[in-house]
């Protein structure tokens, strides 16, 4: 932006024609937009010198990358005398001079036989740019350090600097201090800016990057990097996984292609020093390879092969964790201080790097995890799946692609329903409810397969719950269980018949007692019969009498139906029916049907049984043959007691949220160690024994979700105890078995 200069004040003010000179040049540095600082240095130094009748004017700056460089920015000066170059090393041209200058002092020279011998190198540079008479004034902002120099030179004779002149010229040197400082503090700002702009838009492009993109982006980075500092190599290095570690440069950005690399390269070879500092996770940053310890020798040579000359380093890591690698920066065409400012600067770099490398590797391990997950669950010949809270599936196994026809990989996204279809869907649908709301469930469900085939499926859903009990999915897992079920089927049958035959073997064994049973109201029945016929052959039957007697035929008549009827019902070969079974009538039932023949063994059966016994859930008839196998059995163990000691004690009660059955004996008992061996089928003692009473009882109470066993002691009898749940909380505390587990 054009500014309008302040017009050159002509009228005499008082002012000699320098002083007025300054005092415009301060006023014109006020507030100068930092664009126009140059020019205007440039303009001031013109005037000065036409004024002060100087041939040259040169400002100096010293180099920020490289030590013991100036850098010539700002000249005037007539075009006919020789130009000093724009780069100068001070120690080859100006050593005396500069160490002076740069230590913060003014020299004014009004000839050069006035320099001392030590400044021999001085004298000849100064004469070799035409310089006959000079001052070099100090650059700094508020005494603090010195970033360059003005110079003012005459050619064309020698000249004294007055004490006033030369402090009027160092007021101008401060002018110029001022504005460049300014104008440095606004440049460093523009640069962060730029910098901090190029940094956020380099993580930008890190976010949600597909792992495989993550290497093209980091070299894209550091090529970005490199052009926006001026840098020439940047190179990152990762430790291998694979012990021993190794720490392998991965990918490099250079400013050009030379020399080759060896690839791969270890650092171990190469940089052993480096390597070992990185691993303890400390920041190399070497201005110069001088600076390097002579235990990086073998490091140093390495950096001059590749043509490095300055380097920074920075170990890759996240907290406290093992670094993952490296990341080095590197200047090739000139050495270059690392000041704190741009360390700081290219460690977030590094931090960048680290973050998307450690996304990338963990993106990767999971990746290689489902990988394994899906080899593996696709070998299994069972359904697996999870789905979301909105029953939407995200992973799915071939499975699905065998049983309904869908390919795991279109099923990802699409709800339960739309895969397996509605039917099934709602049929399992109070599950998945059950699992959403946190508990684990297993069912049995009949689907349909893609061929239209019926499939059964035992299912388990299981909760995925995250912290605080939230429920963030479902873990499916279906096996089809047809086979088995039809296995199931035909063994049940194969079970109701076997326990059929053992019912009819039993009461075979019960003929002689039933039939006395039978018997005994048959011939009550006949005596009252020829007793009426007596009545009505007499004179006058009296009525009365002949009511009572058809009164006990009738009686009599029912004694006998009934035990017929409980015959009927133990031989019958009908479904099994499960429902509320009062155990206590079971087993009233089945001692009325004894009567007879613990009469005849001459024992004395009694009964304690719990009025409040809660149902249990079973087949009446199976409940009734456990029943009659185990008094049964507690007869034939007391043959060989006096008969005086034949006592069969029933006793039912309530526990825990069940019952609990028990018929103790008084008989020979079991010996020890055989309490177990009396379950097995065909294990008998009995010499007309089939060994198979106590395997089906057990068969039956397990099937019922129940336990039998034995408390006894050889010679003083036995107790045979079983245990059910109560009817109602089993159907009320978890959804129903579909079928009850087999033993
Ligand atoms: P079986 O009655 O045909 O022998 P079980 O399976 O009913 O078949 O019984 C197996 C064996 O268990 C009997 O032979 C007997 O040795 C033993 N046993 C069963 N009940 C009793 C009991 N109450 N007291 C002593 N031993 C018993």
């Amino acid at each position: 932006m054009a500014r309008s200069k302040p017009k050159r004040n002509e009228k005499r003010d008082g002012l000699r024609p320098f002083e007025r000179l300054l005092a415009e040049i301060s006023t014109l540095f006020i507030d100068l937009p930092a664009g126009e600082i140059d020019d205007e240095i440039i303009d001031a130094q013109r005037r000065i010198c036409e004024s002060l009748d100087l041939d040259r004017s040169t400002l100096w700056m010293t180099s920020e990358s490289v030590p013991g460089m100036l850098v010539l920015t700002h000249i005037h000066q007539p075009s006919e005398i020789p130009s000093p170059p724009e780069h100068m090393n001070t120690r080859d041209s100006f050593p005396w001079a500069a160490e002076r200058v740069l230590a913060g002092e003014t020299l004014a020279v009004a000839r050069m036989t006035e320099l001392p011998a030590e400044a021999d190198l001085d004298r000849e540079s100064f004469g070799r740019y035409g310089a006959r008479s000079t001052v070099l004034i100090p650059l700094s902002v508020a005494r603090g350090k010195v970033f360059g120099a003005l110079t003012f030179a005459v050619t064309r004779e020698e000249r004294r600097w007055s004490r006033t002149l030369v402090q009027q010229l160092e007021l101008v040197a401060q002018i110029f201090a001022n504005a460049l400082s300014r104008k440095q503090t606004e440049k460093l700002l523009e640069e962060r800016l730029q910098f901090e702009m190029l940094l956020s838009d380099i993580s930008a492009r890190f976010v949600n990057l597909p792992p495989d993109r993550v290497d093209g982006a980091i070299e894209e980075a550091q090529r970005r990097v490199c052009e926006s500092l001026g840098l020439d190599l940047c190179a990152l290095w990762q430790w291998t996984a694979a012990a021993p570690a190794s720490l392998i440069m991965t990918h490099i950005y250079r400013f050009r292609e030379e020399p080759p690399l060896p690839q791969p390269m270890d650092a171990q070879e190469f940089f052993p020093w480096s390597r070992e500092q990185l691993n303890r996770r400390n920041i190399i940053a070497i201005a110069s390879l001088a600076d390097l310890p002579e235990e990086a020798a073998r490091d140093v040579e390495s950096y001059r092969t590749f043509g490095i000359k300055s380097t920074c380093v920075f170990p890759l890591a996240v907290g406290n964790a093992a670094p993952i690698g490296a990341l080095g920066f590197n200047a090739m065409r000139a050495e270059r201080e690392w000041s704190d400012a741009i360390v700081k600067r290219l460690q977030l770099v590094a931090e960048i790097f680290t973050n998307a490398l450690v996304r990338k590797r963990s993106q990767n391990d999971l990746i290689q995890s489902e990988r394994r997950l899906r080899l593996i669950t696709n070998a299994l010949p069972v359904l697996i799946s999870y789905v979301d809270t909105d029953l939407r599936y995200r992973f799915n196994n071939e499975a699905y692609q065998a049983w309904f026809g869908v390919d795991p990989q279109e099923a990802q996204g699409r709800s339960i329903p739309e895969v397996i279809g509605e039917r099934f869907f709602q049929s399992a649908r109070p599950y998945l409810q059950q699992a959403l709301s946190g508990e684990p469930v297993q069912c049995d469900l009949e689907v349909e397969r893609a061929d239209g085939r019926p499939l059964s499926v035992e299912a388990i859903y299981v909760p995925d719950v995250a912290e605080q009990g939230v429920v963030r999915g479902i873990y499916v897992m279906a096996t089809d269980v047809t086979e088995r079920n039809l296995a199931r089927q035909q063994f049940r049958r194969l079970q109701d018949e076997l326990f059929h035959a053992a019912r009819v073997a039993t009461m075979g064994e019960l003929t002689g007692a039933l039939a006395h049973e039978i018997n005994q109201p048959l011939s009550a029945i006949m005596s009252n019969a020829q007793a009426a016929r007596r009545y009505l052959a007499g004179p006058t039957p009296n009525l009365n009498e002949l009511k009572e007697i058809l009164n006990d035929i009738i009686k009599e008549d029912a004694r006998a139906g009934d035990v017929i009827s409980r015959l009927r019902a133990l031989l019958k070969k009908g479904r099994v029916e499960m429902r509320a079974v009062d155990l206590n009538s079971v087993f009233r039932e089945v001692v009325a049907l004894l009567d007879t023949h613990a009469v005849r063994g001459g024992i004395k059966v009694s009964s304690e049984l719990d009025p409040k016994l809660p149902p249990v859930q079973g087949d009446r008839i199976q409940l009734q043959q456990v029943a009659l196998n185990l008094l049964l059995n507690a007869f034939d163990a007391m043959q060989e007691c006096p008969v005086s000691k034949r006592r069969v004690l029933i006793r039912t009660w309530r526990q825990d949220f069940g019952i609990v059955a028990a018929v103790a004996d008084s008989g020979k008992g079991i010996p020890a160690g055989d309490s177990e061996k009396i379950f097995k089928a065909f294990y008998t003692t009995k010499p007309e024994g089939l060994g198979m009473g106590l395997s089906i009882c057990r068969s039956i109470i397990t099937n019922l979700h129940g336990r039998l066993w034995v408390e006894t002691t050889s010679g003083r009898g036995a107790t045979f105890c079983f245990r059910l749940p109560a009817a109602t909380t089993r159907s009320g505390s978890r959804p129903p078995a579909c079928t009850p587990p087999l033993p």
